[in-house]
Parts: structure tokens; sequence; C-alpha cells
């Protein structure tokens, strides 16, 4: 199997490549020419599997490159015993009438990333090992929060790589920051920026393009690498839980094999939901794929028109992780769609950078339409939602899995479909317990109260009013000491860097 871009179709390497490179040299991004086909009975002995069991057929088919054993060794690390908290990875929990849930914050930062970043290291130093490189990769992220733990967690202390973290200084939450400035692990690195997300992306990007500093770098023996969901390795692990929560629901009989299946995803940068499209590509038999998007709403209206405007306010909402206007694997979607129209795509594209939109034709959306919906709500409706789903039905979801139920309930009334649906549910409620709590308490019509306490009260009081135990993963940061008190600005991120890396 060959990767090759959605910008140049003569781009043809390895999936070893396409995961060390991230990015393609024209700013494409890495696709397989081909999907691997699943057939009805390859995906009957798949529920016969455990996750780890699933995770190597179907990524076997994607890293054809890899050895069977390299491939096993990646994923037992990966997703093995004591690395997530519940059993099967992945649980799929149902809530009556035909829907159900399927958990991917069992990992040890309690939100999905960990799918991908528990994996996608391991496949790395795999990869340098088959390219038969000896540097040491650094690898950089700047984080709006989930991403940047997650990175951390799934590179510490793994050999041969680096990891250092951009964080801008107010634009996480106060647990998010700590999950990062306690982080542990002799290779690891982190340091707040000066502004907000854009900053620390803009600052990053401005250090892995710039020549002078790759030199430097390469004089010490070691090279630049990504983390973020562009590279193709930290797609390939989400397309398996899909095909996962397939198999746990036809064991439980509640689908027959064969029969169709809706996947509610709340999204962001698209990488999520375009793993479901890859599944349904090689054959799993999803009916539709139904987008849900907070009070950043340009996918909507994408998916509903065909006009992807990011010429729009930019709102912070309670889902921070969903705040995004310009969703990057939305490109893989339209390569897939268009029939793998290279020269299409990069007009879009360049239309996109110029003017900040772009049109696809009355063909492709219809195309598009045919597997996907959409549809978006507010921080008021996804706070009612996180309030009523856990009156009715005694299950609590964090503010980005309540935009997936919300958007479910108005597809549903819209179009009566009452196919099986599996809402993806993106982080524990633990992680946003702030505004979780608020909303349980907004509904009692307590009176929003300033908060004087400290995270772990706050864990405590949720966990008091809810009766749901609080994560381990996060009630053990409680007084650990922080490592990473340092503050830079955009201009002096790159002295960061070289500090960070101790060669400054
Ligand atoms: C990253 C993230 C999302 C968005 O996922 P995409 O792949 O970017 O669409 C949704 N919810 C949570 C909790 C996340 O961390």
């Amino acid at each position: 199997m060959f990767y090759t871009s959605t910008r140049d179709s003569s781009v043809r390497i390895f999936s070893a490549e396409a995961i060390l490179r991230g990015i393609s040299a024209e700013g494409g991004l890495f696709v397989p020419e081909s999907v691997p086909k699943l057939s009805l009975a390859e995906l009957k002995d798949l529920c016969q599997k455990d996750y780890i069991g699933r995770a190597k057929a179907v990524l076997s088919g994607y890293l054809s490159d890899f050895t069977p054993e390299e491939i096993a060794c990646c994923i037992e690390g990966a997703y093995g015993t004591g690395k997530f908290s519940d059993p099967s990875v992945a649980p799929v929990v149902p809530l009556g009438g035909g829907l159900s849930m399927l958990e991917l914050w069992k990992g040890p930062t309690c939100a999905f990333k960990d799918m991908a970043l528990q994996l996608l290291p391991r496949l790395m130093t795999t990869a340098l090992k088959k390219m038969g490189s000896n540097q040491e990769t650094v690898i950089l992220v700047a984080t709006s929060g989930d991403t940047g733990k997650a990175a951390l967690e799934g590179f510490r202390d793994v050999p041969g790589v680096r990891i250092l973290v951009f964080y801008p200084n107010k634009g996480v939450s106060p647990m998010q920051r700590l999950q990062m400035v306690t982080q542990e692990g002799a290779n690891v690195g982190v340091c707040a920026v000066e502004g907000n997300f854009d900053d620390a992306q803009t600052g990053v990007k401005a250090i892995f393009t710039d020549p002078r500093i790759a030199e430097t770098l390469a004089e010490r023996g070691m090279c630049f690498s990504s983390a973020n969901s562009i590279n193709w390795g930290r797609l390939a692990p989400q397309i398996v839980y899909y095909v996962s929560a397939y198999c746990d629901l036809v064991n439980r009989r509640a689908l027959s094999l064969g029969e169709g299946l809706n996947f509610v995803v709340p999204t962001g940068n698209f990488g999520n939901i375009l793993a479901a499209c890859y599944a349904k590509e090689m054959g799993l038999p999803i009916h539709k794929l139904i987008c849900a998007s907070n009070a950043n709403r340009v996918l909507t209206e994408f998916i509903q028109t065909g006009l992807y405007d990011c010429r729009r306010e930019f709102y912070t909402t309670i889902s921070p992780s969903m705040d995004i206007l310009i969703s990057s694997n939305l490109e893989r979607l339209l390569y897939l769609m268009s029939g793998r129209d290279t020269e299409q795509i990069c007009t879009w594209m360049r239309e996109l950078q110029q003017s900040g939109s772009y049109q696809v034709s009355p063909d492709l959306l219809k195309k598009i339409q045919s597997l996907f919906a959409a549809g978006c709500c507010d921080d008021a409706q996804t706070k009612q939602t996180i309030a009523k789903v856990f009156r009715e039905k005694h299950y609590l979801c964090d503010p980005h899995t309540a935009v997936g139920l919300r958007v479910y309930e108005d597809y549903r009334a819209a179009t009566g479909d009452g196919t099986p649906t599996v809402v993806v549910s993106t982080a524990s409620p633990f992680k946003f317990g702030a505004s979780v709590l608020e909303a349980l308490q907004e509904e009692k019509g307590k009176r929003k109260k300033e908060r004087e306490e400290d995270e772990f009260n706050l864990l405590e009081e949720f966990s008091a009013l809810t009766g749901a135990p609080c994560p381990p993963q996060l009630t053990g940061l409680r007084g650990k000491p922080i490592r990473f008190a340092e503050i830079c600005t955009r201009d002096t991120m790159e002295q960061a860097v070289f500090r960070l890396l101790g060669t400054g």
C-alpha cells in the first residue's frame, strides 16, 4: 500500500515515511492510494476478537510496509493491560431507544486524543528504525488543551524522541494546565506562551519552517516532527474504534451483521469523523455520519450548502476542543469524494487561503450529503442537554459529547431516521467538571456562584452530586510537584526550545 498527497498525485511513499513526515512538501495531506476492503465475513470474524485483535486486523491493511510483528508490538504497547481503565478500551454503553455511547476517554488523559496518541509514538519509533535513521526526533506541539497532554503521555520516555509542548497562558482550563505542568518523563518539556492558541500555533509553525533552526538541530543529531491531527499516524488508529463499536453491537444483538448504523461525531478539525468515513469506505455498514458542531458552525453550513466560509466571528465555547474555523482534515474528505481530483483541491485550498472561502459543485455536495448530515448548537443548548440526559437517563456527558447528543436529537426529529445510532463520547465529564456542574446546578435553579475552591474540591463536589467516581488520572494530580513554570513570548519561543532541550 502506497501513500500519495491530496495536492500532488506524483507523490508515492510508504506509510512509515508518511507518518514521519506528517505533511507533504507542497502542503497536501498524505492519503492511502486505495482503501483496504473489509468483507462481511471478515467483519464477522472481528466480532470474535478483542480490541487489540480488531486493531491488528484493521491497521495491517493500512500499514503494509510494517511487519505483523511490528504492528502487534505497537498495538499491544498502546492498548495492552493497564493502559486504559476499561478492559474493552473503547466501551459501548447503551442508553436505550437504539442509542448508544462510544466512550473514547478511558485512556491516561481522559480525552479521545489518547486513542491515537498512545499508538502514534510507537509507530513513529518503528518507522524511524525502518528508515534507518539514527537522529533524535523532536516533537513540537502547540495545544489548546487536550492534544498537549495526550501527546506528552504518549511520547514520555519513548527512546529516541523528545517532546516539547507550548500552550497559551490564558487559553487552557486549570485542570488542563495542571495535567501538563506536572508531566513526568525525562524527555518532556512544557512552556506557556503569552497570548492565545493562535500565538502558540504561529510560533510553532515559524520554528518548524525556519531552515536556520533545522540546521542547528541537525548539528546536534536532532530533527523536528509533528504529532498534530493531520498526521496519518493519528488518523489510522481512529478507524479501529468504529469497526469495534459495530462488532460490539452485533455481539449484543443490538444490530444484525450487515445492518446500517449511524455515528454522531462532535467535530473540530474533522479528524475523528473522517476516520469513520474511511471505515465506511472499507465496507463497514454505516448509514449516516452526523457531524456535530458548537457555535462555530462552519462545517454545518458547508455540509448543508457546499460553501466553506471561515470569514466569521470566532466563538469561545464550553466545548473548546471544537472551537475551530479551519478544519484541516476536510481536505482528505474532498479528495475521497471528488474522485481524487488533486488539481481541484489545490484550487479550493488556494481560494481558502486567499479569500477565506470556497464552494464545491452541486454534484459533489450531493455526494457528500448522501453520507453526511450536520447540525450545531450553542452553549445554552449544550448545558440543557447535559442536565436533561442526566435527569432522564442518569448518564453524565461532557460538553463536547453533549453537542453530539443535542444535534442527534434535532436530526432524529427532523428526519424520523430510526436507524440504530452511536454518539461518539470524546471526553470524560470530569475533565470539564466546572461546566458540567454548572449545567446540572443551573437546572436546579441554583445561582451560578463564584468559585474560589480549587479544582480538586470541584471534582469532589461533582462526584458527590452525581455519584460518579472521580477518575484517578485527575485526582492523582493533587500535590504533584510543578515541573514546568516557565512562560515565554512568541519572540522567545526559539530560545525556550533550546533551553528545554538542554542545548541552549
Ligand atoms: C479534539 C477533540 C474533538 C474534536 O475532534 P476532531 O478530530 O478535531 O474533529 C472533540 N472533542 C474533544 C474532547 C476533543 O479533544
